[in-house]
């Protein structure tokens, strides 16, 4: 395996610069191989400062540029990034990932990005802030109306985030936050922190963002939460304890700072009674389950933790899943026969096992045996190795542990359902997660599925034929669509395109005289004032007209030839075009 030249030494990037005492903190291992990989180094941060500058310098740097020019900043970036990601296949090695899994984290980030940059300049105007909905007339003459504005808030994006994506889960943050106009605190997960630490680095190499745009936490956050005010936000990422101690801190409910919570799920996917073995659903079905037990070990917040299919189903599934996920060849993440790296670490290793002995009191596990199976390349005693485990609840109505605990690593659980509406009231047992799937090529099956499941979760994916070939997964969330869920799976909303923005602004009823209103948001509607100017107001340069621009004619009636004489009377003249650029 190939080792980082020396042991990483982490410090943090804050104020604008890398700061650590150089005293190492916590040493971070190789889930591969055991061996130490990086030091978190110690600097007593003073996080009132890093606040403070935040505020002051990275918002007011954001907070001048409008929208298409933060989104120009996301691009620059995310192409820079681009050129320099096999820094982060190589670390990625070390906290267990395949290349096929550190594609997902570091070029996933990536992607995130573009898209972000795509929708900000396509989707918002170039402005600093936006208008929401049209002009409510509030008075009976028209002298008094209202327009909602979306403005930047003038705190700091504080996001913490967990081991499993160091490079997405950083990224799919930060894209939302800046494009709206406010610098980011980040903090990973200790134990990938190496691999978001290289991610800063080339960050701040690119030279792309504004100073005080980004600043990044290596470790403990100290009393950070203490100085939080209304005008930040927490995104936090990671498991329900820590997520619930976070959320109970004074200073959230004292200022009512935003807090949007992404953790535990129990993703279920619904084999539906038309998609019987043989049919494309069922393969499709299979082959979802297997992937998301294996991709990245089973570490990813949306992997599918519940399969379920109708009774009648039941064994046909098992022998399937069994036979795949056989074939699933497990060790050193860098071996091209590997299909499935270690879990993150020793820790993790025997959480997901303590887990799986907890569902076994309700399941049986019927693939897989945590204290016997092959591996490629690779030392069981030093990594953290688990092979996929498959298991079978067989009274899932009356059962609690397996709707309840996620054991986070290449573990789910079959369980039969005895019609559609028990199919409905199981996947809801889960009490909100991130996304459940249906495999079904049947519309009213889908139909009653899909809205039965609904509101307790933030995604559905319906999967058949006509996408097999091109859907994105059960467990991919995309930029453009929605990423979060109810209940225990935080209740937060992350992504889903330029939705995301709205958690880092502020919408405020804005009122006042029409002219007044006009002025302000810069946009004429009825009642503001008219500017009757000498000219058409074609005939003016645009940087000439002013908001209200008119010149008032008779009424005439407008046909076909009027439209074609302007145009051609109206085409640019070679100077006009080089005055326009
Ligand atoms: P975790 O232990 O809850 O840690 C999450 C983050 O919180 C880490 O950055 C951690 O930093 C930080 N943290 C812990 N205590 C803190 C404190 N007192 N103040 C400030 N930050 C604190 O979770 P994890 O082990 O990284 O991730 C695994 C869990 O996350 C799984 O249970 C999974 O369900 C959940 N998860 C959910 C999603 C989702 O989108 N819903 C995605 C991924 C993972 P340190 O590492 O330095 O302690």
């Amino acid at each position: 395996m190939a080792q980082p030249q020396d042991v990483m030494r982490l410090d943090s990037f804050v104020r604008g610069q890398w700061t650590g005492s150089g005293e190492p903190a916590a040493e971070i291992h190789s889930a591969v191989t055991g061996d130490v990989v990086a030091l978190a180094t110690r600097s007593d941060l003073e996080m009132r400062e890093i606040l403070a500058y935040g505020r002051a310098v990275g918002g007011g740097n954001l907070r001048k540029l409008t929208f298409h020019q933060r989104a120009g900043l996301l691009k620059a970036l995310a192409d820079y990034l681009s050129q320099h990601k096999d820094r982060l296949y190589r670390l990625s090695f070390h906290a267990g990932c395949t290349r096929t899994d550190a594609m997902i984290d570091v070029d996933g980030g990536i992607g995130t990005l573009f898209s972000y940059a795509g929708k900000g300049r396509r989707e918002l105007p170039n402005t600093k802030f936006l208008l929401d909905g049209a002009v409510e007339g509030l008075s009976k003459g028209g002298a008094f109306a209202g327009q909602h504005v979306v403005t930047s808030l003038r705190g700091v994006a504080v996001h913490i985030n967990a081991f499993n994506f160091p490079c997405w889960g950083m990224l799919e943050k930060l894209a939302p936050a800046l494009l709206a106009g406010v610098p980011v605190v980040t903090k990973p997960a200790t134990i990938t922190s190496y691999v978001a630490y290289e991610l800063v680095r080339i960050i701040t190499e690119s030279k792309v963002l504004p100073e005080g745009a980004l600043q990044f936490i290596v470790g403990s956050t100290g009393d950070l939460f203490d100085h939080l005010t209304c005008q930040d936000v927490v995104s936090f990422t990671g498991s329900a304890d820590t997520s619930q101690k976070l959320q109970r801190h004074p200073a959230i409910a004292r200022d009512a700072v935003r807090f949007i919570a992404e953790r535990d799920s129990l993703n279920a996917a619904i084999l539906a009674p038309d998609a019987v073995p043989g049919s494309p659903e069922f393969d499709l079905f299979i082959k979802e389950v297997a992937k998301e037990m294996t991709v990245k070990a089973g570490q990813k917040c949306t992997a599918i933790r519940r399969a379920l299919a109708p009774a009648a189903q039941v064994d046909a599934v098992i022998t399937a899943l069994r036979e795949r996920l056989g074939k699933v060849a497990v060790g050193n993440p860098e071996s091209d026969k590997v299909r499935m790296g270690p879990l993150v670490g020793l820790g993790q290793r025997s959480d997901v096992l303590a887990h799986v002995a907890k569902l076994r009191s309700e399941a049986e596990l019927v693939a897989g045996d945590p204290d016997n199976f092959a591996l490629v390349d690779a030392d069981a005693r030093r990594g953290a190795f688990v092979p996929p485990l498959l298991l079978h609840c067989a009274k899932p109505m009356a059962a609690t542990a397996v709707h309840e605990i996620e054991a986070f690593g290449p573990v789910s659980t079959v369980m039969g359902y005895d019609g559609l509406e028990q199919a409905i009231a199981l996947t809801n047992r889960g009490g909100g997660s991130l996304v459940a799937s249906i495999y079904s090529h049947d519309i009213a099956a889908a139909t009653e599925l899909a809205f039965g499941i609904g509101s307790f979760h933030g995604r559905v994916a319906i999967i058949d034929r006509d996408c097999a070939s091109e859907h994105t997964g059960h467990g991919s969330p995309m930029p453009q669509m929605l990423h979060g869920g109810p209940g225990r799976a935080g209740g937060g909303e992350e992504l889903g395109g330029v939705r995301s923005l709205q958690h880092y602004m502020q919408r405020t009823a804005l009122q006042g005289s029409p002219r007044m209103l006009s002025g302000v948001t810069g946009r004429w509607f009825k009642g503001s004032p008219v500017l009757d100017g000498e000219l058409h107001p074609f005939r003016y340069h645009y940087d000439d007209l002013e908001i209200g621009s008119s010149i008032p004619t008779t009424v005439r009636c407008l046909r076909t030839t009027d439209w074609t004489r302007f145009a051609s009377s109206n085409r640019c003249s070679r100077e006009r075009a080089s005055r326009c650029g």
